[in-house]
């Protein structure tokens, strides 16, 4: 069975077509990053607008590559949240255009297991049950994936988001948007140990995550080094920011697995390309015999052909929608 994908809910125009929901035939990723870096962030309107100029475009560019045409796709994915709304609606417009022209079935993807799903995509032997640990640009999630359509949140932030951290950091340090890729490399010429940074565990106990507090103490010492008109080494700061996160990052996602007696990890979303978190991430989990899947780099940020994995699994579970299907901001993980 072979899915046409859409992918618009930020600041990538993406559109795939995957087979069965393991093979990528094609898998093309406009992303605007170069639009929305003189703004220090995504600005959600330039973004609708970007969408709409140029998904057609990518439509045709998927089709070119794989040789077909849109009457040979078997049905039609597209993310309907959570996302930008005007950015959402985007994408499901083309898509719902597509489906009742054509006479297929329309499939609404939840972005963040989209997200999980990329690692279908790079594992095909790869089933569930398993943990992920979700982070991205908005989210920070345990999610115990019970099978391909039963998600549980086991953990979640109860402030930012790492990738949010990553980007606010940056920005103040003066590397711009987006801030995951620039720290990263920053952090490999700096010393994680140059400053001392919180690590926040909250309860033990539990499996939550706050990065908020991680983050008013790197604008406090820049600040207070600032005020004393002291160098700031900012390829330190970014180093020892970095492993604060990073360490909370594993050591949760380690207690959690243990916790709920779990041997397979994965990772998913933007900052699971994080070269420092890949690391750390492989080196506990060898330490205590659990497997560990993280996708390649391209599909662990926004793309359409992880859209197509989940939409795949949605389809085969008689998870289909119909043509009121809408574009919800804050949609919930396991609802469509
Ligand atoms: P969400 O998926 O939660 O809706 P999003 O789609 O904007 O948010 P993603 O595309 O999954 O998020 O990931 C983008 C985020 O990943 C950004 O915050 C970016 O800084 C971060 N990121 C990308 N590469 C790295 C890296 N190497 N290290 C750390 N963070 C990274
Ligand atoms: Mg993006
Ligand atoms: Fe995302």
């Amino acid at each position: 069975m072979k899915i046409l994908s859409i992918e618009t809910s930020c600041d990538e125009t993406s559109v795939a077509i995957v087979e069965d929901g393991r093979k990528i035939l094609t898998n093309r990723i406009y992303s605007q990053i170069d639009i929305h870096k003189k703004y220090g962030g995504v600005v959600p309107e330039i973004a609708s607008r970007n969408h709409i100029t140029k998904l057609p475009y990518i439509i045709e560019d998927a089709l070119e590559e794989t040789k077909m045409r849109l009457e040979d796709v078997d049905a039609i994915g597209v993310t309907n949240g959570p996302g930008l709304i005007g950015a959402l609606l985007v994408g499901l417009s083309e898509a719902k255009a597509i489906a009742y022209s054509l006479d297929k079935p329309l499939i609404g993807v939840h972005h963040i297991e989209g997200h999980i799903a990329a690692n279908f995509l790079q594992y095909p032997e790869l089933e569930p049950p398993f943990l992920t640990l979700v982070v991205s640009g908005g989210h920070s999630h345990l999610v115990l994936v019970e099978d391909y359509q039963t998600f549980k949140v086991l953990g979640r932030t109860i402030d930012d988001a790492a990738g949010e951290a990553f980007d606010k950091i940056s920005r103040v340090l003066g590397f711009g948007y987006p801030g995951g890729p620039a720290i990263d490399c920053a952090a490999k010429k700096g010393n994680p140990e140059a400053i001392a940074f919180p690590r926040v565990f909250l309860d033990k106990k539990e499996y939550n995550f706050s990065f908020s507090g991680l983050k008013s103490s790197v604008l406090n010492y820049i600040n207070s080094k600032k005020m004393k008109n002291e160098p700031i080494v900012v390829n330190d700061v970014a180093a020892s920011f970095q492993i604060a996160v990073v360490e909370v990052l594993v050591k949760k996602t380690i207690a959690c697995a243990k916790g709920i007696h779990m041997n397979k990890i994965c990772m998913a979303g933007g900052v699971s390309c994080n070269s420092l978190l890949r690391q750390m991430m492989t080196d506990a989990a060898k330490e205590e015999g659990l497997s560990l899947y993280y996708p390649d780099p391209i599909l662990c940020t926004d793309n359409a052909a992880m859209i197509g994995s989940m939409a795949y699994y949605n389809f085969i579970n008689g998870a289909v929608s119909d043509l009121s299907l809408n574009g919800i901001p804050g949609l919930k993980i396991g609802t469509r």
